[in-house]
Protein backbone atom coordinates (compact mmCIF):
# COMPACT_ATOMS: atom_id res chain seq x y z
CA UNK A 1 0.00 0.00 0.00
CA UNK A 2 0.96 3.42 -1.16
CA UNK A 3 2.23 5.37 2.01
CA UNK A 4 1.59 9.13 0.99
CA UNK A 5 0.89 11.62 2.98
CA UNK A 6 -3.04 12.87 3.16
CA UNK A 7 -4.70 16.49 3.28
CA UNK A 8 -6.43 15.87 7.03
CA UNK A 9 -9.57 16.64 5.83
CA UNK A 10 -10.08 12.96 5.12
CA UNK A 11 -9.14 12.04 8.42
CA UNK A 12 -11.38 14.74 10.08
CA UNK A 13 -13.98 13.39 8.18
CA UNK A 14 -13.83 9.63 9.33
CA UNK A 15 -13.12 10.91 12.90
CA UNK A 16 -16.88 13.11 12.84
CA UNK A 17 -18.32 10.38 11.22
CA UNK A 18 -17.00 7.65 13.63
CA UNK A 19 -18.13 9.86 16.50
CA UNK A 20 -21.86 10.57 14.54
CA UNK A 21 -22.47 6.70 14.35
CA UNK A 22 -21.16 6.70 18.47
CA UNK A 23 -23.87 9.22 19.24
CA UNK A 24 -26.94 7.55 17.17
CA UNK A 25 -25.93 4.36 18.28
CA UNK A 26 -25.96 5.33 22.34
CA UNK A 27 -28.56 7.61 22.14
CA UNK A 28 -31.34 5.63 22.29
CA UNK A 29 -30.07 3.63 25.20
CA UNK A 30 -29.13 7.09 27.05
CA UNK A 31 -33.13 7.97 26.59
CA UNK A 32 -34.28 4.61 27.76
CA UNK A 33 -32.17 4.30 30.75
CA UNK A 34 -33.48 7.35 32.52
CA UNK A 35 -36.81 5.68 32.42
CA UNK A 36 -35.89 2.69 34.18
CA UNK A 37 -35.24 2.57 37.77
CA UNK A 38 -31.88 2.07 39.65
CA UNK A 39 -31.85 -0.66 42.53
CA UNK A 40 -28.84 0.11 43.42
CA UNK A 41 -25.66 2.68 42.62
CA UNK A 42 -22.54 1.99 43.18
CA UNK A 43 -21.46 5.34 41.91
CA UNK A 44 -18.30 6.29 44.10
CA UNK A 45 -16.50 9.80 43.76
CA UNK A 46 -14.06 8.13 41.56
CA UNK A 47 -16.52 6.57 39.11
CA UNK A 48 -17.90 10.24 38.68
CA UNK A 49 -13.72 11.42 38.13
CA UNK A 50 -13.88 8.19 35.05
CA UNK A 51 -16.81 9.43 33.61
CA UNK A 52 -15.44 13.32 33.51
CA UNK A 53 -12.30 11.63 32.24
CA UNK A 54 -14.28 9.61 29.55
CA UNK A 55 -15.80 12.98 28.51
CA UNK A 56 -12.53 15.05 27.70
CA UNK A 57 -11.06 11.93 26.28
CA UNK A 58 -14.30 12.16 23.61
CA UNK A 59 -14.82 16.21 23.31
CA UNK A 60 -10.57 16.42 22.95
CA UNK A 61 -10.91 14.78 19.09
CA UNK A 62 -14.13 16.65 18.35
CA UNK A 63 -11.94 20.10 19.49
CA UNK A 64 -9.19 18.96 17.04
CA UNK A 65 -11.49 18.41 14.15
CA UNK A 66 -12.91 21.27 14.39
CA UNK A 67 -10.39 24.55 15.34
CA UNK A 68 -6.59 24.60 15.29
CA UNK A 69 -5.77 24.17 18.74
CA UNK A 70 -3.42 21.31 19.15
CA UNK A 71 -1.75 22.67 15.59
CA UNK A 72 1.41 22.06 17.81
CA UNK A 73 1.57 18.69 18.13
CA UNK A 74 0.22 17.80 14.23
CA UNK A 75 2.10 15.00 11.94
CA UNK A 76 1.57 13.81 8.50
CA UNK A 77 -1.34 11.92 7.96
CA UNK A 78 -0.06 8.47 6.17
CA UNK A 79 -2.45 5.75 3.71
CA UNK A 80 -1.65 2.78 6.05
CA UNK A 81 -2.32 4.21 9.47
CA UNK A 82 -5.65 5.89 8.25
CA UNK A 83 -7.23 2.96 6.81
CA UNK A 84 -5.79 0.36 9.73
CA UNK A 85 -7.73 3.02 12.41
CA UNK A 86 -10.63 3.14 9.77
CA UNK A 87 -10.95 -0.13 10.12
CA UNK A 88 -10.99 -0.67 14.08
CA UNK A 89 -13.58 2.65 14.48
CA UNK A 90 -15.38 0.37 11.81
CA UNK A 91 -14.98 -2.72 13.87
CA UNK A 92 -15.70 -0.79 17.52
CA UNK A 93 -18.96 0.45 16.39
CA UNK A 94 -20.29 -2.73 15.29
CA UNK A 95 -19.42 -4.19 18.38
CA UNK A 96 -20.62 -1.09 20.17
CA UNK A 97 -23.98 -1.61 18.30
CA UNK A 98 -23.62 -5.62 19.21
CA UNK A 99 -23.19 -4.85 23.06
CA UNK A 100 -25.81 -2.09 23.69
CA UNK A 101 -28.40 -4.74 21.50
CA UNK A 102 -27.65 -7.54 23.90
CA UNK A 103 -27.28 -5.93 27.19
CA UNK A 104 -30.71 -3.84 26.06
CA UNK A 105 -32.32 -2.30 29.53
CA UNK A 106 -29.72 -3.70 31.37
CA UNK A 107 -27.00 -0.76 30.56
CA UNK A 108 -25.95 2.29 32.47
CA UNK A 109 -23.47 4.59 31.68
CA UNK A 110 -22.41 3.92 35.06
CA UNK A 111 -21.71 1.12 37.86
CA UNK A 112 -25.49 0.41 38.56
CA UNK A 113 -27.96 -2.25 39.16
CA UNK A 114 -31.59 -1.74 37.51
CA UNK A 115 -34.76 -2.83 38.75
CA UNK A 116 -35.31 -6.33 37.51
CA UNK A 117 -31.38 -6.61 36.09
CA UNK A 118 -30.29 -9.48 34.81
CA UNK A 119 -27.37 -11.19 33.80
CA UNK A 120 -26.88 -11.07 29.88
CA UNK A 121 -24.53 -13.95 28.67
CA UNK A 122 -25.47 -14.60 24.86
CA UNK A 123 -24.56 -12.37 21.44
CA UNK A 124 -21.55 -10.57 22.26
CA UNK A 125 -21.51 -11.55 25.77
CA UNK A 126 -21.07 -15.20 25.67
CA UNK A 127 -17.38 -15.17 25.02
CA UNK A 128 -16.66 -11.91 26.97
CA UNK A 129 -17.50 -10.23 29.55
CA UNK A 130 -16.95 -6.37 28.47
CA UNK A 131 -17.69 -6.28 24.74
CA UNK A 132 -18.66 -2.61 25.18
CA UNK A 133 -15.29 -1.53 26.65
CA UNK A 134 -13.46 -3.99 24.23
CA UNK A 135 -15.66 -2.07 21.67
CA UNK A 136 -14.22 1.42 22.91
CA UNK A 137 -10.64 0.04 23.30
CA UNK A 138 -10.97 -0.51 19.35
CA UNK A 139 -12.64 2.84 18.59
CA UNK A 140 -9.79 4.34 20.46
CA UNK A 141 -7.10 3.01 19.04
CA UNK A 142 -8.84 3.59 16.29
CA UNK A 143 -8.69 7.25 17.03
CA UNK A 144 -4.93 7.17 17.64
CA UNK A 145 -4.34 5.91 13.95
CA UNK A 146 -6.43 8.21 11.85
CA UNK A 147 -5.73 11.17 13.70
CA UNK A 148 -2.11 12.62 13.14
CA UNK A 149 -1.73 14.65 16.12
CA UNK A 150 0.47 13.49 19.13
CA UNK A 151 -2.47 15.17 21.48
CA UNK A 152 -6.37 14.42 20.37
CA UNK A 153 -4.87 11.26 19.12
CA UNK A 154 -4.23 9.49 22.16
CA UNK A 155 -6.64 11.31 24.56
CA UNK A 156 -9.64 8.87 24.15
CA UNK A 157 -6.77 5.65 24.38
CA UNK A 158 -5.51 7.46 27.94
CA UNK A 159 -8.78 8.41 29.39
CA UNK A 160 -10.21 5.05 27.94
CA UNK A 161 -7.29 3.37 29.88
CA UNK A 162 -7.57 4.70 32.66
CA UNK A 163 -11.08 4.22 33.02
CA UNK A 164 -10.56 0.37 32.57
CA UNK A 165 -7.89 -0.26 34.73
CA UNK A 166 -10.13 1.81 37.56
CA UNK A 167 -13.73 0.28 36.87
CA UNK A 168 -12.84 -3.40 35.52
CA UNK A 169 -12.63 -4.80 39.29
CA UNK A 170 -15.08 -2.54 40.75
CA UNK A 171 -17.97 -3.60 38.02
CA UNK A 172 -16.83 -7.75 38.29
CA UNK A 173 -17.14 -7.09 42.14
CA UNK A 174 -20.51 -5.15 42.16
CA UNK A 175 -21.68 -7.95 39.24
CA UNK A 176 -20.24 -10.93 41.52
CA UNK A 177 -22.05 -9.48 44.38
CA UNK A 178 -25.43 -9.03 42.84
CA UNK A 179 -25.44 -12.57 41.15
CA UNK A 180 -23.55 -15.09 43.10
CA UNK A 181 -23.00 -18.24 41.53
CA UNK A 182 -24.34 -17.08 38.22
CA UNK A 183 -21.63 -14.84 38.06
CA UNK A 184 -18.92 -17.33 39.14
CA UNK A 185 -19.91 -20.07 36.46
CA UNK A 186 -20.06 -17.28 33.72
CA UNK A 187 -16.56 -15.86 34.66
CA UNK A 188 -15.25 -19.61 34.58
CA UNK A 189 -16.42 -19.75 31.18
CA UNK A 190 -15.62 -16.07 29.61
CA UNK A 191 -12.33 -13.84 28.93
CA UNK A 192 -12.42 -10.25 29.99
CA UNK A 193 -11.86 -8.35 26.60
CA UNK A 194 -10.39 -10.71 24.00
CA UNK A 195 -12.06 -13.67 23.52
CA UNK A 196 -9.89 -16.90 24.69
CA UNK A 197 -6.96 -14.63 25.25
CA UNK A 198 -7.84 -12.18 28.48
N1 LIG B 1 -18.83 -4.05 31.08
C1 LIG B 1 -19.87 -4.35 30.15
C2 LIG B 1 -21.08 -3.43 30.32
C3 LIG B 1 -20.78 -1.96 30.28
S1 LIG B 1 -22.17 -0.97 30.76
C4 LIG B 1 -19.32 -4.33 28.76
O1 LIG B 1 -18.23 -3.83 28.56
O2 LIG B 1 -19.98 -4.85 27.85
C5 LIG B 1 -22.00 -1.04 32.52
C6 LIG B 1 -23.17 -1.63 33.24
O3 LIG B 1 -23.59 -2.80 32.60
C7 LIG B 1 -22.84 -2.05 34.66
O4 LIG B 1 -23.11 -1.00 35.55
C8 LIG B 1 -23.73 -3.25 34.92
O5 LIG B 1 -24.91 -2.85 35.56
C9 LIG B 1 -24.10 -3.73 33.53
N2 LIG B 1 -23.53 -5.03 33.17
C10 LIG B 1 -22.25 -5.35 32.95
N3 LIG B 1 -22.10 -6.63 32.55
C11 LIG B 1 -23.36 -7.14 32.50
C12 LIG B 1 -23.90 -8.42 32.15
N4 LIG B 1 -23.13 -9.43 31.75
N5 LIG B 1 -25.25 -8.58 32.23
C13 LIG B 1 -26.04 -7.58 32.65
N6 LIG B 1 -25.60 -6.36 32.97
C14 LIG B 1 -24.27 -6.13 32.91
Amino acid sequence: MSDATLPVWIAKAVILAGMAVMVAIRAPHGRRSRRIKVARSHKTPLETLLLVLAWVGFFVPLIWVVSSAFAFAEYQLRTGPLVAGAACLAAGLWLFFRSHADLGANWSLTLELREQHRLVTHGVYRAIRHPMYSALALYAVGQALVIPNWVAGFSNVTAFAVLLALRLGAEEKMMAEQFGDEYAAYSARTKRLVPGVW
